[in-house]
């Protein structure tokens, strides 16, 4: 079993589109450089192993976790990866392959940094479709391969790891990051357990706000009723986007314009 988190950029406050994508959407995880500190200290005070950064510890031990960032903005080189290094630690970096040098995003040159100081780079598709999963398996199968064929030859290595865009999960997206080549697939559904499709599995993640506590964050590795808590919210945040659909999408939009216009 691994606890995997889930984490994106780290911003200076009041400066949140200067990593990764923009707006007040992708804003909602981006972390400040003191929050993001916190929750380290935090986590390498109450937890005593080191986050996993292979495979095959993600999969095999009994009891370890692992620290992911998804997108590839510049705070990975710039802030994240030094943070990690710092406390011994490597993260997990999945890239929107796309987005690849463009200002807000690591330089090709970055990533192969953070290959080369050991951190795991993985794919996050291409372009970073809005619905994945509703990309046909003609697109699924170009996002993927096309997306780990940029960082294998970044990093001189095949690439075999992938996390999913917006969190939009479905069998197809497996099945398509199977044929990629891809045996590791991470979805940002709160969950310890995971499963095979094809020849790829697929493990769940524990998603970081901000604002979330360094206590809190920390109690997603320590504390089976904190990561319940967070499941049951994702569950019922799921049934309400189902049921909803775009009636959900418009109360979305309209209590994130109150909060970030106030
Ligand atoms: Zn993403």
């Amino acid at each position: 079993m691994s606890i995997n988190l889930l984490y994106h950029d780290v911003t200076a406050a009041g400066a949140d589109d200067t990593s990764g994508f923009a707006g007040p959407a992708a804003a909602r995880y981006k972390l400040t450089p003191d929050e993001f500190a916190a929750h380290l200290d935090r986590i390498s005070d109450c937890v005593t192993e080191v986050p996993a950064r292979n495979p095959l510890d993600v999969l095999r031990s009994e009891k370890s976790w692992s620290i992911t960032f998804d997108d590839g903005g510049l705070s990975n080189a710039t802030v994240i990866a030094g943070e990690l290094e710092r406390r011994g630690w490597r993260g997990w970096f999945f890239i929107a392959t796309d987005f690849i040098d463009r200002p807000t995003f690591c330089s090709r040159e970055q990533l192969r940094e953070l290959h080369e100081r050991g951190h795991v780079l993985g794919s996050h598709s291409c372009s970073h479709p809005e619905r994945i999963s509703s990309c046909t398996s003609e697109q699924l199968l170009d996002e993927w391969s096309r997306s780990c064929g940029v960082l294998s030859e970044i990093t001189g290595q095949a690439v075999t790891t992938a996390s999913v865009p917006g969190g939009f999960y479905s069998t197809e997206v497996a099945r398509a990051a199977s044929r990629a080549g891809i045996r590791l697939l991470f979805t940002s559904e709160p969950t310890v357990h995971e499963f095979v499709v094809d020849d790829c599995r697929i493990v769940g993640r524990y998603n970081i706000y901000r604002g979330m506590s360094a206590a809190d964050a920390t109690q997603l590795l320590t504390n089976p009723m904190r990561r319940w808590r967070q499941a049951a919210f994702w569950t019922a945040k799921k049934a309400a986007k189902t049921v909803a659909g775009p009636v959900y999408k418009a109360v979305r939009q309209r209590l994130l314009n109150r909060a970030y216009s106030s």
